[in-house]
């Protein structure tokens, strides 16, 4: 069983480098998993996997892994993170969602907002949108970039190119510093969204979840596509890859990204901590002065 989970993601990692084509990673891929059934047990194994290394992770608190998942509405970000984390413990686990910048965060450079909320030493951090919003959902709409205080002579036609890069560097500093980090696109088509949005107008229980705000984006679909397409080719690498993980079938996306989650941890050398001698034989005086007690 853990051989077919080893399979899960290497097709969906994006390596670094020119040439990333968004047009080859099919939304509907399952790579040939039938059934709901057969991947909710590998899940489950996933989950139970994820579950030790997170406490080895905690336990020797030299590491943060930081996770970030950006997507079209109604791709699953929400219901991935609920899934895949399902067997962390919520001390060792951190979730923060960005929503449109505050006029406090206005006043700050892009990345002010997130690194406040990086995680910790020992700690996995969620992050549920970014700062790759700055790259795509600014891009789409100018009227974002035109609201933000940047000094109009730094606002140049290079602009997006010149993120690409402060992210890049920002994000090898957080490398070098102990933070691991894996990004997902989770790569929903347009038909799908269409038949999640359906769904959440005609059930009452899921009609919290729509917005109307929602369909303002889907009409700028291919803009989207296009920013996605160029962000992932401009910022996936090698330290810091990105994963476009099929998302027209939950139960698949929540197993490669569990999967990614567990390479991503088995690839840092964690260990609980030893204990010296010298506090072996401080538990033993504890362990017999607890004993002697009456
Ligand atoms: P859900 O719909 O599941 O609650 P969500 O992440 O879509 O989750 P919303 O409140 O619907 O949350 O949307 C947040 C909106 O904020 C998104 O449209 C996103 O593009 C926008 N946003 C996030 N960061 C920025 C930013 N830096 N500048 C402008 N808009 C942003
Ligand atoms: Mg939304």
């Amino acid at each position: 069983m853990a051989k077919a989970r080893k399979e899960l993601t290497k097709p969906f990692l994006v390596p670094e480098g020119k040439g990333f084509n968004l047009g080859k990673i099919d939304p509907d891929e399952t790579l040939g998993f039938r059934s709901k059934e057969k991947a909710e047990d590998l899940l489950a194994e996933g989950v139970k996997r994820l579950t030790e290394l997170q406490d080895k992770l905690y336990a020797q608190d030299h590491w943060a892994l930081l996770l970030i998942f950006q997507a079209m509405d109604a791709a699953g970000k929400d219901s991935t993170i609920e899934h895949v984390m399902s067997g962390v413990n919520p001390q060792g686990c951190q979730v923060f969602s960005f929503k449109g910048p505050s006029a406090e965060e206005l006043d700050h450079d892009f990345l002010w907002r997130t690194s406040r909320c990086l995680p910790e030493r020992g700690r996995i951090g969620i992050f549920n949108r970014s700062y790759y919003e700055e790259v795509l959902v600014v891009r789409v709409h100018p009227a974002f970039l035109a609201k933000q205080k940047i000094p109009r002579k730094l606002v140049g036609k290079d602009i997006w190119k010149e993120r690409f890069e402060d992210i890049n560097a920002y994000e090898r500093y957080l490398t070098r510093n102990g933070v691991a980090i894996r990004k997902f696109f989770l790569h929903v088509s347009k038909e799908e969204q269409k038949r999640r949005f359906l769904a959440r107008l005609a059930e009452p229980d899921k009609n919290w979840k729509f917005s109307a705000a929602d369909l303002g984006e889907r009409d700028h679909w291919e803009a989207y596509m296009e920013a996605y397409e160029d962000m992932i080719q401009h910022t996936s690498t090698r330290h810091a890859p990105w994963l476009v993980v099929p998302a027209d079938h939950k139960w698949f996306t929540r197993l490669v990204v569990a999967q990614a989650v567990i390479e991503a941890l088995e690839s840092l050398d964690l260990a609980y901590p030893v204990v010296s001698e010298e506090q072996q034989a401080e538990l033993l005086a504890c362990k017999k002065k607890l004993e002697a007690e009456k």
